[in-house]
């Protein structure tokens, strides 16, 4: 593809979709009506941060498991800090039978003890086990957004605010009127 692509939505999506494209040297414009900064008025900018691909194997498609274990060095890639310490999944004494359930649907993972659990987060004392998913990240969504924004206007990327009535009557667009292919990022 060599573009010029528009992509209707500038969170998480959006932005990773325009970072990808830009870096092939397609021609991006990032549409959306709350304007051209990340802010609470989407989702990304509440997320944990989270890059947790093996607890989202849990209930989530085999795709979702095998690209996501690359996130964390995309991430790292394009210049966000990662953290990667891994994540625990703790349950109430009373709920032990749905930790055994989680074990068993998921990979990547090893049983600590109630020593082992409170040497890597003390907080957690009054759990006495837990499954530790040693490879998982995180990340400082907020930031991880903000970056991709400056990297993108680097490379030249263009970002339109809308008013919501043309971003929902968005084939009459002028910026998408022009815009050879597109795609929704719009939550
Ligand atoms: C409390 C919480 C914690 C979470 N924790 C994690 C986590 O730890 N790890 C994880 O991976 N995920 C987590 N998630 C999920 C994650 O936040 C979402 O999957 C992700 O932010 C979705 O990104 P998005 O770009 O699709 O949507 P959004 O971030 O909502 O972006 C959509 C954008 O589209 C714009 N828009 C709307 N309508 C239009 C239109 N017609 N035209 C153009 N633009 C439009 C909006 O203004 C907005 O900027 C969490 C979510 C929440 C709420």
């Amino acid at each position: 593809m060599s573009g010029p692509v528009t992509i209707l939505g500038g969170g998480v999506m959006g932005l990773c979709a325009a970072t990808e494209l830009s870096a092939r040297g397609v021609p991006v414009t990032i549409v959306d009506p709350a304007g051209d900064a990340p802010g609470p008025h989407g989702c990304s900018w509440w997320a944990g941060g989270m890059l947790a691909p093996e607890c989202e194997g849990e209930t989530a498609e085999e795709p979702v498991t095998r690209l996501g274990r690359a996130a964390a060095d995309w991430w790292a890639a394009q210049g966000v800090t990662v953290h990667c310490n891994g994540s625990l999944v703790v349950t109430l004494d009373r709920d032990r039978g749905e930790l055994a359930r989680f074990a068993r649907r998921t990979e990547g993972h090893r049983t600590l003890d109630q020593a082992a659990l409170t040497a890597l987060e003390p907080d957690l004392d009054r759990f006495d086990t837990a499954l530790f998913f040693e490879t998982e990240a995180h990340l400082t969504p907020r930031d991880a957004l903000t970056r991709l924004r400056a990297l993108l206007r680097d490379r030249g990327a263009v970002f339109v605010t809308t008013p919501p009535t043309m971003a929902r009557r968005w084939s009459t667009a002028p910026a998408l009127r022009r815009a050879v292919h597109w795609t929704t990022c719009a939550g």
